[in-house]
Formats: structure tokens, sequence, C-alpha cells
């Protein structure tokens, strides 16, 4: 393979709402608004950003679980909007999720062996021992016992069914998962596991994650790059080293400086905060960050403003921070990944 895995060019997502008796059009929930960056193989791809900002709806649609009101998502050069019912099946072997919460996600009537298998034998059929044994081998990968292939979800703690929740994951050797705030529900030291166990299995099977997370820590911990998003938009993204280092955008600003930091000899800026998002449905006119922006302008509140690459490889959307006289890098660079093709 020689391009990125993933590439998502221009992804847009309006739910239309629809209202009273003679079901009268009314302005659409602006879910997601123009979204493009691709993902390499092997690498760790991060979105942050607070509730609403359309981290999820952007999960689903790389799933395609619904289907964008424009845009494109290619999966190893395939646009999956053009596949036909079996060709998309073969395409999400390739794509798996794990989510966030791991009891709602596991059948509670099935063993963890049968939760395991079954993704497999939808697609193939296999016998009692093949079972047995292939439940037992992705059980040992993410550090349970293969006895446990016999245990009901309820009957694992917290920890032990995100583990199963990824090993259901691997069962058809997928090259990306899509973790959607997979450890935040779960204790602190149980997260620090899992986490390991992800960045464990991408180092021995080369797989790459897009992780969706609203905890900058752990983005930090096991990001390669990191995506933030506000209302809808990419408003920076980077490597997580440079963006941690030093973010540009005031909403990554003021939302590294909110994020508790157990190092008490780092030295945060100190960047309130204020208010609330925005609803989708009526943004703001111009950055939608405007209204909570201590830096915001004239400007800011007629003009949107563009993401502009900057000369240590990241892109930020701010006319003040970036604006786009200074861009000294070719917009061609956007949202690539600094790992290139690495499969
Ligand atoms: Fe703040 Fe203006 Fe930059 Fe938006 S464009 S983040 S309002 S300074």
């Amino acid at each position: 393979m020689t391009g990125p895995l993933l590439e998502v060019d221009g992804l847009t997502k309006h739910y239309p709402l629809v209202a009273g008796l003679f079901k009268t059009n009314v302005p659409a929930v602006r879910a997601l608004e123009n979204v493009s960056f691709s993902v390499a193989a092997g690498e760790t791809f991060c979105i942050v950003g607070e509730s609403g900002c359309g981290k999820s709806t952007l999960a689903r649609l790389l799933m395609r679980l619904v289907d964008p009101t424009s845009g494109r998502v290619l999966v190893e050069g395939t646009d999956i909007a053009g596949l036909k019912r079996h060709e998309l099946r073969a395409c999400r072997r390739r794509m798996q999720m794990v989510f966030q919460d791991p009891y709602s996600s596991l059948n509670p009537r099935l063993t963890a062996g049968q939760i395991i298998t079954e993704p497999v034998e939808n697609f193939e059929r296999l016998g009692r021992k093949q079972r047995n044994e292939l439940a037992a081998e992705l059980l040992s990968k993410v550090g349970l016992s293969p006895e446990m292939m016999h245990r009901l979800p309820s009957e694992m703690s917290g920890g032990q069914r995100q583990r199963l929740g990824i090993a259901r994951a691997l069962a058809l050797e997928p090259s990306l998962i899509i973790a959607d705030e997979a450890v935040s529900a779960l204790d602190v030291s149980v997260q620090a596991q899992i986490l390991n166990l992800l960045m464990d299995l991408q180092k021995k099977m080369g797989i790459a994650y897009i992780f969706i997370s609203h905890d900058l820590g752990v983005v930090e911990h096991i990001g390669h790059r990191v995506a933030v998003m506000y209302l809808g938009r990419i408003v920076e993204l980077a490597s997580c080293e440079t963006l941690f280092a030093k973010p540009v955008h005031p909403y990554t600003e003021a939302l590294i400086a909110a994020a508790p930091v157990p190092d008490p000899t780092r030295v945060r800026s100190e960047v309130p905060l204020e208010g609330e998002v925005p609803s989708p449905v009526n943004p703001p006119s111009g950055c939608a960050f405007h209204p909570r922006c201590p830096l915001a302008i004239d400007r800011c509140r007629v003009e949107l403003p563009p993401l502009v690459p900057m000369s240590d490889g990241r892109v930020v959307a701010c006319h003040v921070r970036a604006p786009s006289a200074t861009a000294d890098m070719p917009l061609t660079s956007l949202g690539t990944s600094p790992l290139g093709s690495v499969a």
C-alpha cells in the first residue's frame, strides 16, 4: 500500500430538523462541517473537543453508519460511498469500533467466547475446535485468561469487559480501529492498562487508531497526531508533541489549560474557557468560537478563518494567531501524517 490508509475529504453532515404537523423544514443541526484529514497505517490519530463538537458523528460517518451530506471517506483509496452492500461488509472487516460503555456494547446473553467469534462467523463458518482456539488466542492477546471464554459479560469487571470489546474488534484483523471514548468509563488505573494494551497491539500488529476522547491527558499519552474540533470543524491539527508543547488556537490553549496536570512542576498558561458550546442549529457567524474567545477582533465575527499551514507542520484556523498572510507552507500538506504510509 502506498497511499494513506484513510482519507477524509471535506466531510459534512447536517441533520435537517423537521417540526410541526406539516413537517415544515427548519434549519439543520450542523454536526460536521468540511472536515479533512488522513490517517497512515500504524498511526494513532486523536480527535478531541467538548461534547457536541461532532466527534461521534465523525466516527459514525467513517463507518458509514450514516451517510454524509457532502464529502468523501476513502479507505485505501476507495470511496466507501460507492460500495455495494457486500463490498461495504468486506470494507468493514478492515475497520472496527471499540465503544465507550463496554457493558452495553456486549450482548449480555452470549459468553465471552461467542462474543469474540461472532464477527468472524458472520463471514465464515467455524467448527467448535476452531472457535475455541480463536477465542483463546484473542483472549490471550488482550491479556485475559482463555478460561474466561465461558463467562458472561456480567461476570466480568469493567476493565475485563473493555478488553473483551477490544478482542472482538481484533477478531477480523482490522487495519483501523475507531475507539470512541474507549477508556472514559473506566477507573484511572484500568484506563492505563487499556491504553498500554492498545499501544502494544499497535506495535505488534501495525493497527491504526482513530482515538476519540475529551481527555487530553489520555490523548497526549497515546496519540501521534491530534485534531481539535469545535462545533463541527477542525480548528487545529498537529503532532501531539507540537500541540501539547505550544498550542496555537485559543480554544486548544484553553482546553489544555483547563485539563488537570499530574506534574506540579509543569506550568501551563491560564486561559479561562467560559460559557457553553453554542447550538449547532444556529452557530455564531464568522469564527464559531468568537463569543468565548478572549482574542476576538471584529473580523472574527464576520469571517470564517481558514485552516492555515504553519512552518512547524500544524494547521490552525484563527485570524489572530494564524492570519493567512503568514502562511508559509503549501496547502497540499494539510492534515497528512508525518508517519507517511508504513504498510
Ligand atoms: Fe478567537 Fe478570532 Fe481566532 Fe476565532 S479567529 S479563535 S475568535 S481570535
